[in-house]
């Protein structure tokens, strides 16, 4: 299975950071080894001084597709989850200066950990759902999918032109504004919601 991320689809996000606001998505992968799952703790890695957390929505595809038209998209999934794109941004920097590809930034051992998934038939409208990160007890993120730049629907149609979707591939959709660097200690909750799908501690 592969993960494929969404950078900059939040028009907040993108300006916190002082990126342009995209006019196609922005696409990077991560490995199947920065996957955490069942709330086991994330650990910092020794070679970054400044992660931060970028809460996201997830979608699991559960068909096999390539040129899926927009219209179709919503056959290529049945679930939605939650989960964090932990970002190295020292090192993010670095190479976004030096025009280098981000992986080691973004697709580190653990930097995905990965929550519980809804069915898709939990939600009236998935271009209005709301998410949230609480981290130890304060609201730190929150997101409609209503802000995306590019809707479920349209990342699917985009991303499937340049790679075939497989069952059980993972598609991170971005993340609103308010991402921060973590530290040992933290206990982060996600919720869809107020459903909490992904709870664990950083070490
Ligand atoms: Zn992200």
């Amino acid at each position: 299975m592969k993960i494929i991320c969404i950078g900059r689809n939040y028009a907040s996000h993108a300006k916190e950071l002082n990126n342009p606001i995209p006019k196609e998505p922005v696409i990077f992968m991560k490995p199947d080894s920065s996957l955490i799952r069942n709330n086991q703790p994330f650990f910092i890695p020794e070679f970054s001084e400044d992660v931060h957390h970028e809460v996201e929505l997830v979608v699991k595809i559960n068909k096999l597709g390539k040129h899926v038209d927009k219209k179709f998209a919503h056959k290529y999934y049945n679930e939605i989850g939650i989960g964090i794109d932990f970002t190295a941004r020292d090192l993010q920097s670095k190479m976004k200066e030096n025009g280098l590809p981000w992986e080691k930034a973004k697709g580190f051992d653990g930097s995905a950990p990965l929550g519980k998934f809804l069915p898709k038939s939990t939600f009236d409208n998935v271009e209005d759902i709301n998410f949230h990160l609480d981290i130890n007890g304060k609201r730190v993120q929150t997101g409609n999918t209503s802000d995306m730049l590019f809707s479920i629907h349209a990342i699917i149609e985009h991303v499937s032109k340049y790679f075939t979707l497989k069952i059980g591939d993972l598609i991170y959709t971005g993340t609103p504004e308010g991402v921060g660097p973590v530290t040992a200690g933290d206990k982060l909750n996600c919720f869809i919601e107020e459903k909490e799908l992904l709870a664990f501690n950083v070490r």
